[in-house]
């Protein structure tokens, strides 16, 4: 099968590298025999909700995001549709903030897709270090997540809205909480940089069921295993180093 990816903003939200996520998500197709074909979609491009199996939007500092908020609002509708359609979401960081209602830095505020029922503010301490969290995106699928968080905007969840993930160590969403991210059907937001997917190869591979499941219009394919001893390793050194660190601020 073909995949058809959607990345936004390539030009402006790569920080920490998180293109890499793009790299891992081809290997895996390739290796099951798909093929991923990305499309970078900047300023001038459109977001044709049925042109994408998944859309990727990287993270940003606080002034690449500027650069491009009000660009991406003015696609907002778009990327709602395909959300409903079932495409694939997949931010990070920046991106993330930027799929929620607003980013308030001080006095001024960046408009959000309104995708993610949330919003960010700025703090004045950033949260930075190794972090693990726990999640369970397949029911009674319990999976650990590890990466890096760097981030001043502390995220505030609705009531009601499903985090990523539980912390188990680092700061998440607000420091507080004991919650990561947010995720919306096949839409997921995370402050996990890294990049993500090369030490969490699980996750690689439920975006990519997730994305032949809207491409397909069947249910997710149940990959077999594969040799990725290095790629669990990975996970492994990074999920030590988050737990190490232990708790909070
Ligand atoms: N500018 C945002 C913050 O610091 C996001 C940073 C990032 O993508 N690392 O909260």
């Amino acid at each position: 099968m073909k995949i058809r990816v959607g990345h936004l903003y390539p030009d402006y939200l790569n920080i920490y590298a998180d293109r890499g996520n793009i790299a891992v998500l081809t290997r895996r197709a390739a290796w099951r025999g798909h093929e991923l074909e990305v499309r970078g979609l900047s300023m001038d491009d459109a977001v044709e909700p049925d042109a994408h199996d998944v859309l990727y939007v990287g993270g940003g500092q606080d002034r690449e995001q500027g650069l491009v908020a009000r660009n991406l609002v003015a696609k907002a509708d778009s990327v709602h549709e395909a959300a409903a359609r079932g495409v694939v979401i997949v931010a990070v960081c920046g991106g993330y903030q930027l799929l929620g209602r607003f980013y308030r830095l001080g006095a001024d505020e960046l408009p959000g897709v309104g995708l993610f029922p949330l919003h960010t503010v700025a703090g004045e301490r950033r949260m930075i270090g190794d972090i693990l969290l726990e999640c369970e995106l397949v029911p009674a699928e319990r999976r650990t997540l590890a990466g890096f968080e760097n981030h001043a905007g502390r995220t505030y969840l609705d009531a009601g809205a499903q985090p990523l993930g539980r912390v188990v160590s680092g700061f998440g969403n607000d420091g507080t909480s004991g919650y990561e991210g947010c995720r919306v059907g096949r839409a997921i937001g995370t402050y996990l940089h890294g990049p993500l997917l090369p030490r969490n190869p699980w996750l690689a591979d439920w975006i990519l069921a997730q994305a032949l499941a809207h491409a397909t219009g069947e249910e997710p394919p149940r990959f077999e295993p594969m040799a990725d001893a290095l790629e669990r390793e990975a996970h492994a050194v990074a999920a030590a180093r988050a737990r190490a660190r232990g708790g909070r601020f």
